[in-house]
């Protein structure tokens, strides 16, 4: 059997990427099938999903978000409201921190993000996808920015102008490339790898609007860095009235 994804032990299953939960279920939405071809990568015990909570906080981050599209917001009504009826932990994590904030002139609902956390599994992400598209293991510390983030700067919450800029500058790397992913409502993702310079990006883009850029390289990373993004994020909630 093969080796696992992330590290060099033997792998003994296979980890979804990015995880199966964030793919709508037929029995949520019968019309669509949106588990077509998930991918899947070698994985060994250690490196599976022995962390479907942070899975599931991931989902929970994503589909919160204010500008993702209405596939989001079903998979809200249904997957989040179960898993918030049925699991206590969830009810405190998403729940416990939700405020009522002004963005873009509308009144939502936003909830302080553990970034720690959701760079965790978005890392996981990142080193899954290489390893489907070039069938070895990415063995550099991989960073992960996630766009799709809001900052409070006084009342009102924006979006952070560096992380704009990033996202304009990652386009140069994926000029020529179609965004990949057969689920496209759910995931897209573009890579883009330069061995030679020791240099890996990929993009992905969540329910269609949240971004995140995953890098590799020591500029690139130490770039990232510096553009304080991972202090006092938020994330908005508009779908959330509870
Ligand atoms: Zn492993």
């Amino acid at each position: 059997m093969s080796k696992c994804y992330r590290c060099d032990a033997k792998a003994t299953s296979v980890e979804h990427v990015p995880p199966r939960c964030l793919f709508p279920e037929k029995k949520d939405v019968p019309k669509i099938d949106y588990r077509k071809n998930l991918i899947t990568v070698p994985s060994c015990i250690a490196h599976n999903s022995a962390r479907s909570h942070d899975d599931e906080y991931l989902l929970c981050v994503l589909v919160t978000s204010y500008e993702n599209n209405p596939v989001a917001r079903q998979h809200f009504e249904t997957k989040i409201i179960r898993l918030l009826r049925k699991k206590p932990w969830f009810q405190t994590t998403l729940l416990k921190f939700l405020t009522p904030v002004l963005l873009n002139g509308e009144e939502t609902a936003a909830f302080k993000v553990d970034m720690t956390r959701l760079r965790t599994v978005l890392e996981s992400i990142a080193y899954g996808l290489h390893f489907h598209a070039y069938k070895e293991r990415w063995i550099d510390k991989i960073k992960v920015i996630p766009l799709g983030m809001f900052k409070e700067e006084g009342a009102i919450f924006i979006r952070h102008p560096l992380e704009e800029a990033m996202l304009e500058g990652s386009k140069v790397f994926f000029a020529d490339k179609e965004p990949l992913g057969e689920n496209p409502d759910i995931f897209l993702y573009q890579i883009h790898r330069d061995l030679e310079k020791g240099v890996l990006v990929i993009k992905m883009v969540f329910y269609g609007g949240f971004e995140v850029i995953a890098l590799s390289s020591p500029q690139i990373a130490e770039t990232a860095a510096n553009t304080g993004v991972d202090t006092d994020a938020a994330n908005t909630a508009a779908q959330v009235t509870p």
